[in-house]
């Protein structure tokens, strides 16, 4: 994409209200059979010309068709029972109910690629499909067949791979790999966590990127942000094995969050996709705020190298707060663009 800062979301935007419950993670879908598909596409529809609306250049699907952006993966496949539930602790920090691992995982048939397909029929614009990672995949688990985290995070990599290349065939241009885990399990990370992200995007065309953040907006997130002091440097684990990894672009939270902005460099040479605005506030950033962040970026990422984008998933928000902070991302987007530009000239 020849855009300088182009911009781009993480994840998912709110759904409209006569799809599902409006500012509620797992929201049941109000529609069921073919009205819910038909339900689905009109809420790709509507996302996806908001966004154009608002100056985002790369689209996404805003994760309309998705209950859930692991699970909605999960359920998918073979080899998961949901009936067997077991409480596990997820990333560390909440106790949940997951499903179980039973049997061999496999992918009878694609999960996204029909909706990927139309995404496509709705934009020119380059599209970007969020893939859950192999770690976070079986962070939501309980694994009674495998009895290896590594050994399942590599079948899931095969499994990803494999609707990553159908994605890709249907015209998406960017993959991403959500993968929040690897801010939590730094040794996982370096045995097998980078290895098997690289496996999900092997031989792929389209551009690949990483999710890693401090997750959504929620109470059990943030009580767990409030005990990692006054700097974050969780990505510091990561960051250098990203660098040396095949994934293309890295893609990190900025914006109100206390990661020292000097952790980009470690990440010299790969595209770095900068959260500039915060997803766990109401509170539209100006356009201003958002270009004072890209700017401070820009000592350490290379200007042809840098995306502006949230910090992460939209979907608890109210739908306008969300609209409104798509339209200031752009916006102050815009305003470093021309600096540089008048820069340059
Ligand atoms: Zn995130």
């Amino acid at each position: 994409m020849n855009t300088l800062l182009p911009t781009s979301l993480v994840g998912s935007l709110p759904k409209p209200s006569w799809l599902a419950e409006p500012e509620t993670l797992w929201s049941p879908w109000k529609l069921d059979g073919d009205q819910l598909a038909e339900g689905k596409q009109d809420a790709l529809r509507v996302v996806a010309a908001e966004q154009v609306r608002r100056g985002i250049d790369v689209i996404s699907d805003g994760e309309q068709t998705r209950q859930h952006f692991v699970t909605t993966f999960i359920e998918h496949l073979d080899g998961v029972d949901f009936a067997q539930r077991e409480t596990v602790r997820i990333r560390d920090r909440y106790d949940a109910s997951v499903p179980s691992v039973v049997g061999a995982v496999s992918r009878p048939k694609p999960v996204f690629v029909d909706d990927a397909r139309f995404l496509r029929q709705q934009t020119d614009q380059p599209i970007k499909w969020a893939l859950p990672g192999p770690m976070t995949m079986i962070d939501t688990l309980y694994d009674r067949h495998y009895k290896s985290r590594e050994k399942l995070a590599w079948e899931f990599a095969g499994i990803l791979n494999q609707e990553a290349r159908e994605l890709e065939a249907v015209g998406v241009d960017i993959i991403q790999f959500d993968e929040p885990a690897f801010n939590v399990f730094f040794d996982d990370v370096r045995d097998w966590g980078v290895a098997a992200l690289e496996r999900a995007a092997e031989g792929l065309r389209a551009e690949t990127v990483v999710h890693i953040c401090y997750g959504y907006g929620i109470k059990a997130n943030n009580d767990w942000k409030a005990t990692l002091g006054s700097e974050w440097r969780q990505y510091e684990e990561s960051f250098p094995l990203l660098q040396r990894s095949s994934i293309d672009t890295i893609s990190l939270e900025s914006q109100h969050s206390h990661v020292p902005m000097d952790l980009i460099e470690i990440l010299r040479g790969k595209k770095v996709m900068l959260g500039a605005i915060d997803v766990a506030s109401e509170t539209v950033e100006t356009p201003e705020e958002v270009a004072d962040t890209l700017r401070r970026a820009l000592t350490f990422v290379d200007a042809d190298k840098l995306v502006a984008s949230t910090n992460c998933g939209m979907a608890p928000l109210p739908r306008d707060v969300a609209l409104g902070k798509l339209s200031a991302l752009s916006a102050g987007a815009r305003i470093v663009r021309e600096e540089i530009a008048g820069a340059q000239s």
